[in-house]
């Protein structure tokens, strides 16, 4: 259950929501914006419970409409989030209560049922954790399709619903036009609760009819404090800096090995800045990538990587205060020394957002988007 203990910081967004529930507003959309990890669907399910809540509008975790949904299965809280939608096989599942097995087309394989119900399982245990999936997910136009039908419909428990729809911006191709006029005109008895980390993705319609409520970074302390909960150790400070206010990525640094990954991309890094030929560097990352991980994995792996030149980018420019790799401080600075001018690792970061985007939105393969972002590098470069 998420209660108000359980959300981390956030103390401006949780004052506009508590001013929201007490006035009893309805029929309209929020949008919680802030990195992953950060807390949106804390926040997201913990508005939902109040909203809902049939003991003055506490989330008092007790009564039935709390209880319910605490166990998933609360008729008026509808939950939607992107998940991989695998098409091989037979598709016979409705994964989300509000997909009706009669009229749904919204039907998926197997596969695809057990991954959103370890997903819905994981982040009833800690909201904030980042349960990652085998492929690039999305929200598909069925599962809006049946959403709608289902908000046209009356509550079926109390007089009011909730609707809470993940990471719009991963929303399936044509889905968020279909989406738009419920949030433009949410039903009187609901409220509407969007997230997303990538507010600039979406159409500007949809960003003009919601509210919009910024989560702020959460506090090294509160982060430390999550981490211990959840029995981490090693290095703290790396997985507290890596995470840079996010507890969800914190905890993901210290599961995933980001140490480990970090030193593997560093290796290629700090090899290519040193004069190991790009032929030679494509090698390395052909085989570092030539059985890549899952999609998610693979995406942080391009943020790693980003973290690694911003270093030598301060190096380069002689701030040294806010590195996120300190513990490898003696070798980045050497590297930093042979590295291009700031203004070629200026065109570096955009090299290398350019080609996590090509990974995330076009789904090019991981080994295809680094060795393109390293062929672009050297010719930014122009080295002797
Ligand atoms: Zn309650």
């Amino acid at each position: 259950m998420v209660t108000l203990e359980n959300i981390l910081g956030q103390e401006k967004p949780l004052k506009t929501i508590d001013q929201m529930i007490n006035l009893g507003k309805r029929g309209q959309a929020l949008l919680l914006t802030g990195r992953p990890g950060i807390g949106k669907y804390a926040l997201a399910a913990y508005t939902a419970a109040r909203f809902l809540c049939q003991k003055d509008n506490s989330g008092c975790g007790t009564c039935f409409s709390c209880k319910s949904i605490d166990s998933q299965n609360h008729p008026d809280y509808l939950l939607a989030f992107p998940f991989p939608n695998v098409a091989s096989e037979s598709k016979k599942n409705t994964l989300f209560h509000f997909c009706d097995p009669v009229t749904s087309d919204a039907r998926f394989s197997n596969d695809t049922q057990e991954q959103v119900n370890s997903f819905l399982a994981d982040k009833a245990d800690d909201p904030y954790h980042l349960p990652d999936f085998k492929k690039k997910g999305n929200i598909p136009v069925s599962v809006i399709k049946d959403l709608i039908r289902a908000v046209a419909k009356r509550p079926m428990l109390g007089d009011r619903r909730a609707i809470v729809v993940c990471d719009i911006d991963q929303m399936a191709f044509g889905a968020s036009d279909l989406f738009l006029k419920t949030v433009e005109e949410p039903p009187e008895d609901s409220l509407i609760i969007l997230t997303t980390s990538q507010p600039h993705l979406l159409l500007p319609t949809l960003l003009s009819r919601t509210t919009k409520i910024t989560l702020s970074p959460v506090s090294d302390q509160l982060i430390k404090a999550y981490l211990e909960k959840h029995g981490v150790d090693g290095d703290f400070e790396f997985y507290i800096r890596y995470g840079a206010g996010s507890p969800g990525l914190a905890l993901k640094a210290s599961e995933d090995d980001s140490i480990g990954k970090r030193d593997e991309l560093w290796k290629i890094t700090a090899g290519y800045i040193g004069g190991t030929t790009l032929p030679k560097t494509i090698e390395s990352l052909r085989r570092k990538y030539q059985w890549a991980g899952n999609f998610d994995e693979v995406r942080r792996d391009f943020d790693i990587f980003e973290k690694i030149l911003r270093d030598i980018y301060f190096l380069k420019i002689g701030l040294d205060k806010t590195l996120k790799n300190i513990d490898i401080i003696s070798e980045l600075t050497k590297c930093a020394k042979s590295a291009p001018s700031p203004e070629v690792l200026q065109k570096w970061f955009s090299i290398l957002a350019k080609a996590s985007r090509v990974h995330r939105v076009n789904n090019v393969s991981a080994d295809i988007a680094f060795i393109g972002a390293f062929i672009e590098f050297d010719r930014a470069w122009a080295r002797k």
